[in-house]
């Protein structure tokens, strides 16, 4: 059918058929924009690779082959388990710590996990221990964060890149931002899943969960975890984390720590079904208007997340949130208040429009 006879027999149709045909064509349009949850984002991210293999070890051990398969393990589950999964690397190449960061605040990810793997002069040492960002409460945490850091004076142009910032001076990472301190309990949560997995489940020795000073969690912009699977500088401990078996053991076992995240969290299956709208309708809260036009990551947002956009004439209104519940969007609009959008306010959508400002 042409375009031009197509016109007459649009006008032809009774009203009954119009509004059915213009409800599916916004439905296919506008509410799939407008009430789709995007899935569940995770970055992986395998340590070391390419020209740094690693923690030297007398047992030959390579850790970046190490974390690099558990990671492809970890990635390969989580994608069956319907989540999104991002990989700093899936191959032996090199990155910097800053490349690391950054794929994952793009990618504004909802989890961070960096996988590595422990060494230590005194070969007695083992188990597996799990870091978020903090401050370095002792040295032997700071030793950890110390090592892999690290890998900065590999880089080229790491003084300029890095800005004053030494690897090896225990002040050198300040205090937690805003950002940081917001996620810290999310990031001690599945720390602790982490730990306890391998604990119970693989009876492996549980050294913790502790906070220390590493560069690549310092600069991720949500809840973030530096596993540390065990150490391949004990001999017994080494030879374990080398095969296959533990690698698949290891990475099924974080797999499940981020189920029982999710869960714990409320982000499960009935996602979706909890954000059904009623009558169409769904309140966001305008937290910005600007002749600019910005992407929409959370970074841009102090940290705000399910962002969109509306254009109208010359301004990019920009929104945050998105939920039937009129309590929870005055939830959000405190919350976005807080985060310094004082002039925060609730606006109601129908079909994808906006008919209410509150
Ligand atoms: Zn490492």
């Amino acid at each position: 059918m042409s375009k031009v006879s197509s016109y007459p027999k649009y006008f032809n149709l009774t009203l009954t058929t119009k509004i059915i045909l213009i409800y599916f064509v916004a439905s296919c349009f506008i509410i799939p924009d407008v009430f789709s949850q995007e899935k569940f984002k995770i970055v992986i991210d395998a340590g070391h690779g390419g020209k740094d293999p690693g923690r030297p070890n007398p047992n030959g051990i390579i850790e970046k082959n190490i974390v690099l398969n558990i990671a492809l393990n970890l990635g390969r589950e989580l994608k069956n388990d319907g989540n999104e999964v991002i990989y700093t690397r899936d191959k032996d190449v090199f990155l910097t710590l800053r490349q690391r960061a950054k794929i994952a605040n793009e990618a504004d990810a909802d989890l961070f996990i960096s996988i590595h793997c422990n060494s230590f002069h005194d070969s007695r040492v083992y188990g597996s221990e799990t870091f978020v960002y903090g401050l370095h409460v002792n040295k032997a945490n700071f030793d950890v964060a110390l090592k892999e850091n690290e890998v900065i004076f590999l880089e080229e142009n790491f003084e300029k890149n890095y800005q004053g910032f030494d690897p090896k001076a225990p002040e050198s990472l300040i205090g937690l931002t805003l950002m940081q301190e917001e996620y810290l309990d999310q990031s001690i949560l599945l720390a602790s899943f982490v730990q306890d997995n391998f604990a119970k489940k693989l009876n492996r020795k549980n050294r913790g969960v502790k906070q220390s000073g590493f560069w690549v969690l310092h600069n991720t912009y949500m809840p973030s975890v530096l596993i540390e699977a065990g150490f391949i500088t004990n001999p017994k401990e080494g030879a374990y984390l080398n095969s296959s078996k533990a690698q698949k053991d290891i990475s099924h076992n974080i797999f499940n720590a981020v189920k029982r995240y999710k869960t714990a969290l409320g982000i499960g299956e009935n996602y979706e079904v909890e954000y059904k709208p009623k009558d169409n309708i769904v309140y966001k809260v305008q937290i910005a208007a600007s002749k600019r036009k910005l992407e929409l990551k959370s970074y841009n947002f102090k940290g705000l997340k399910d962002l969109s956009v509306i254009k109208e004439g010359r301004l990019y209104r920009y929104f945050s949130g998105n939920s039937f519940d009129y309590n929870k969007i005055l939830d959000h609009k405190k919350k976005a208040v807080s985060k310094g959008y004082r002039k925060s306010f609730v606006v109601k959508f129908k079909n994808g429009k906006i008919v209410d400002v509150q």
